[in-house]
């Protein structure tokens, strides 16, 4: 798909849940939308983030299936994905493992970052973490990476999660 006006930039720093659902909702947006969107996310596989990356199968998630479509105009996605993966080999499970819910996030963005999207948002991921947000000349702002790449945006998202709580004060000696 060609446009004759100029691609925005988005950049969506984080790839866990958030700035997945983000990025995948921008695929399903009534186009055409010349959009480049930038995903930026240290870990590997973008998607699962912190919550749905665990590896051990005993950690389950707290909602059951049915309400965990990542589509909301299709409640049933996430049902009828894990209806067809070996952990539904006999049934489906009334509660699944977080790591499973992660592969889901994963599979659905692997198939928006392959191809542009038919609205015309085309996807990349940065497998970085953002360090600074410059100022740049024309007034726009950039993410910078850590290896020093920019990345001009006319648009930031911050989908960075929770940050970790600060470590516990001592004792004051309050009077
Ligand atoms: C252990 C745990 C279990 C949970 N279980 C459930 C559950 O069962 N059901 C439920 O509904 N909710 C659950 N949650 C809630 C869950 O946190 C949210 O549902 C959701 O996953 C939060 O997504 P997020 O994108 O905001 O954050 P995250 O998934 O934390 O994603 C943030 C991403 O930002 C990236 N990032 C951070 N800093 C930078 C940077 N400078 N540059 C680039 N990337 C950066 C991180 O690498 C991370 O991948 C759980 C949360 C935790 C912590």
């Amino acid at each position: 798909m060609t446009f004759s006006t100029p691609r925005f930039a988005v950049t969506i720093v984080g790839g866990g849940f958030a700035g997945t659902a983000l990025a995948l909702h921008l695929t399903r947006l009534a186009g055409p939308l010349p959009l480049d969107v930038a995903l930026v996310e240290p870990r590997a596989q973008p998607g699962p983030g912190l919550a749905y990356s665990p590896a051990l199968p005993e950690l389950l998630l707290n909602v059951r299936p049915r309400n965990l479509s990542v589509w909301a105009e299709e409640p049933g996605h996430f049902a009828d994905w894990l209806a067809r993966q070996p952990e539904a080999a006999d049934g489906l499970p009334e509660f699944t493992s977080r790591a499973v819910y992660g592969r889901y996030l994963q599979q659905e963005l692997a198939q928006v970052l392959a191809r542009p999207a038919a609205n015309g948002v085309c996807i990349s991921h940065y497998a970085s973490s953002a360090v600074a947000a410059p100022l740049l000349s024309d007034g726009r702002r950039a993410v910078q990476l850590e290896s020093g790449q920019l990345l001009p945006s006319n648009a930031t998202v911050l989908a960075l999660g929770n940050f970790p709580p600060p470590p516990p004060t001592g004792p004051t000696s309050a009077t």
